[in-house]
């Protein structure tokens, strides 16, 4: 196991950590809320089945979900008839209890482990899952972190379970009086926008938390100001920024943040501003307020600005090899297993191993450049020889393969195959907003710009 990989798992033990702890005190409050509707069901119930006691005997209700956990599934009451009891013995009818269960996937989680702590145990209902052609899905498609939850009576039969495929569905299955039924729901987003600011005091990754902003809002804005500053080493204390992203909502719950809409960073003392513009395609692209595109045609770092990356000290990398060959690249430390991005738009022209780079890349792109990143740990899964990539797509990871003391990735930049200062040489690509959508552009800037002025304002404000 790397560095990296092992820093994910701390990061994602903490967060389950976090998680099991909120998720206890949901629980909790569920079960309390089961335990007085049950309680107060039970007495509707008796009412009921006193009145009804002339005419047929006595019913009582399973399978009824509280309202609040599942509020799409239609839930339905399975009736289910009882012999009379032999005398007015309420305690043994108060033991009939529902339980919700609210789980994430684990890393290590195998299906079976899913359903033994979601307390599911019926052989009914694990056929079922397996077998179903909607409910099987579920067994294929367990991932880390997805939400899982599901009501079982006392003795672990489902009665009712929901899992969430993607932020916008889930898989719903519920126990009717034929047996199991299984279908898949899409959800509907009401779109928001959300607005933010922070201040620096040490670290992006650290006014993003402290402002609760989202990793992935964080790592959108250090790429889109990528060429600019470099969020490694450039913050100063007091640089602030103010972000305005998308939220997605479903019933007031904010399920998904989608792209960042626009975003101001004021770095000692300079104010840079993007204004996010959709293309014909849909991606977003980052312009400046007045419509200059911040797309360059080559990054200035290759690796991915993470939180991993972002708080690694450089200063624990000696290359003792920087003199090889009259050393012609740049080297960035970081830790193994950090991912590296193809810096343009390209063709791969080589994966493998090749000398004192170990595991490397080469990547053709258009006007006789080439670029190198060497001493990977691997390669992107499935990278071959004549793919073609896109800018920001992950072509390997960071290792110490071939002659090297210590985690970094060697770059270089070949124009011609003459080695170059990527730093100096690759031009902008500018492509400013005409035409039709300048006009559209214009109107989104100038109300996003204004936003983004007030929430800056707000920020100084809070300061004095
Ligand atoms: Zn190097």
């Amino acid at each position: 196991m790397d560095i990296n990989e092992t820093n994910q798992h701390n990061a994602s033990f903490n967060y389950f950590a976090k998680e099991s702890l909120k998720k206890a005190s949901e629980q909790n409050a569920i079960l309390a809320q089961i335990a007085h509707k049950t309680e107060r069901k039970l007495k509707l119930r008796w009412i009921l089945a006193i009145s009804c006691l002339p005419l047929f005997g006595i019913y009582t209700a399973f399978g009824l979900a509280p309202q609040t956990m599942i509020g799409t599934i239609q839930t339905a009451a399975v009736v289910e008839e009882i012999t009379l009891p032999q005398a007015a013995d309420s305690t043994t009818t108060i033991a009939e209890q529902n339980f919700w269960y609210k789980e994430h996937v684990r890393r290590d989680d195998t299906f079976n482990t899913v359903l033994s702590r979601l307390n599911i145990h019926n052989r009914e209902a694990i056929n079922f899952i397996h077998t179903d052609s909607v409910a099987s899905e579920i067994t294929s498609s367990l991932r880390p972190s997805r939400n899982i939850e599901a009501q079982t009576d006392n003795e672990g039969n489902l009665i009712s379970l929901k899992y969430q495929l993607d932020s916008d569905q889930f898989i719903a299955i519920k126990q009717t009086a034929t047996g199991y039924e299984a279908s898949k729901i899409v959800q509907k987003f009401e779109s928001r926008p959300i607005l933010k600011s922070a201040e620096i005091s040490s670290s992006l990754f650290g006014a993003t938390d402290a402002a609760n902003i989202p990793d992935y809002i964080a790592v959108q804005i250090a790429e889109m100001f990528e060429s600019e500053i470099d969020f490694t080493k450039d913050l100063r204390r007091g640089d602030h920024l103010s972000v305005i992203y998308e939220g997605n909502y479903n019933q007031g719950e904010l399920l998904k943040t989608g792209d960042v809409l626009a975003a101001e960073f004021v770095n000692n003392g300079k104010i840079y501003q993007a204004i996010g513009y959709r293309d014909e395609s849909g991606k977003m692209q980052y312009y400046t307020p007045d419509g200059k595109s911040l797309h360059k045609s080559f990054l200035r770092s290759p690796l991915e600005f993470s939180r991993i990356s972002s708080s690694f000290s450089s200063g624990r990398f000696h290359p003792i090899l920087q003199r090889l060959k009259a050393h012609k690249g740049t080297d960035f430390a970081a830790p193994t297993g950090t991912r590296v991005k193809a810096s343009g738009d390209a063709k791969v022209d080589f994966v493998g191993v090749k000398g004192g780079y170990g595991n490397v890349v080469v990547l053709k792109h258009d006007s006789g450049i080439s670029t190198v990143y060497g001493h990977l740990s691997r390669f992107a899964a499935g990278l071959s020889r004549g793919d073609k990539v896109v800018q920001g797509d992950i072509i390997g990871y960071v290792g110490t393969t071939g002659m090297s003391t210590g985690p970094h990735l060697h770059y270089e930049f070949l124009v011609n195959g003459v080695h170059r200062d990527p730093m100096t040489v690759a031009l902008p690509k500018s492509f400013p907003i005409t035409g039709q959508d300048k006009v559209a552009f214009d109107a989104v800037s100038s109300q996003l710009t204004a936003q983004i002025k007030l929430l800056g304002n707000s920020n100084i404000a809070a300061l004095e």
